[in-house]
């Protein structure tokens, strides 16, 4: 899938210091009802055409979802620096990485007001693995595998990280989660989230959940899009979404990546974004201006 993570803290991408989170269930069950008024939403002047979120996501809530990545993320990060795979802030590769985020970043709330409130952060990890990912609340992570070989410029790898904010602001894992919570596979931590259970538990177990979701087709083509949308308005070139899917299906068949297994390339999905590149080009050259 697009993966996802979570972040520590209250610190922002690129701050040197961030503080270890420490997780409080008890505190995020709290937050949870109070903020589940605020949602995915579609912004009045989008440009491209996506549908509206399903109402069955409020079953998980939000913030207790966040709050689980946040330390789903935080343990990815601490292990891949135990291995010494966690790119130090210095590192000119994470550095390219903050930078587009920052440029990404102003343009997220209109897709989600929650996202005005989320501590984004980016890291990078050593890996050959081809996989990008942004957990709910905003906790990106980029494999090396895929920016060196796809050799990605800064247009498309933007592209990616605009997708994957997408699936976040969307709110696509709350929706598969709650999807699989409403078949019975999951009452148990539906009761949790009810009060009924541990909240230590629920943590844990959505935060595992994250690590093993796939996300719909109907998802990767509104992740597609909104991601087009965002890097657009953020003067990253739309046609780059375009040669970037061409690089992943050249990379099909090269040991099939974990990226590619979860985001199927093919003409009809490089035919929709070229499709959609006209829609945001004014988009683009206005930034550009900016
Ligand atoms: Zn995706």
């Amino acid at each position: 899938m697009c993966f996802l993570c979570d972040l520590k803290s209250p610190a922002p991408a690129g701050s040197p210091e961030r503080p270890e989170h420490v997780w409080s269930a008890r505190r995020a069950f709290v937050l949870a009802g109070a903020a589940s008024a605020a949602a995915a939403s579609l912004p009045a002047a989008a440009q491209v055409e996506v549908g509206q979120s399903s109402s069955l996501r409020k079953l998980v809530p939000a913030a207790e979802l966040e709050g689980a990545a946040q330390q789903q993320y935080g343990q990815m990060m601490a292990e891949a620096r135990k291995k010494k795979a966690l790119a130090p802030d210095s590192d000119p590769q994470l550095q390219r990485l903050r930078r587009m985020a920052n440029r990404l970043i102003p343009h997220t709330a209109p897709w989600n007001s929650r996202a005005r409130g989320w501590q984004w952060e980016v890291n990078l990890i050593a890996s050959d693995e081809v996989n990008a990912f942004c957990m709910p609340g905003g906790k990106i992570a980029f494999y090396t595998g895929i920016l060196d070989k796809l050799k990605l410029d800064d247009d498309e790898a933007a592209m990616i990280m605009g997708h994957e904010m997408a699936h976040a602001l969307r709110e696509h894992a709350r929706e598969r989660l709650a999807k699989t919570q409403a078949t019975g596979a999951g009452l148990s931590i539906l009761s949790s989230l009810l009060g009924l259970g541990q909240l230590g538990d629920v943590a844990a177990n959505l935060g595992t959940q994250l690590l093993s979701l796939k996300f719909s087709r109907e998802d990767e083509t509104e992740a597609d899009l909104v991601g087009l949308e965002l890097a657009a308005r953020s003067a990253y070139k739309p046609q780059a979404s375009v040669s970037l899917w061409e690089k992943m299906t050249a990379q099909n068949g090269k040991g099939g990546p974990a990226f590619l297994s979860t985001h199927p390339s093919g003409p009809n999905r490089i035919r929709e974004l070229q499709a959609n590149v006209p829609k945001v080009q004014a988009l683009y050259e206005a930034a550009r201006k900016g």
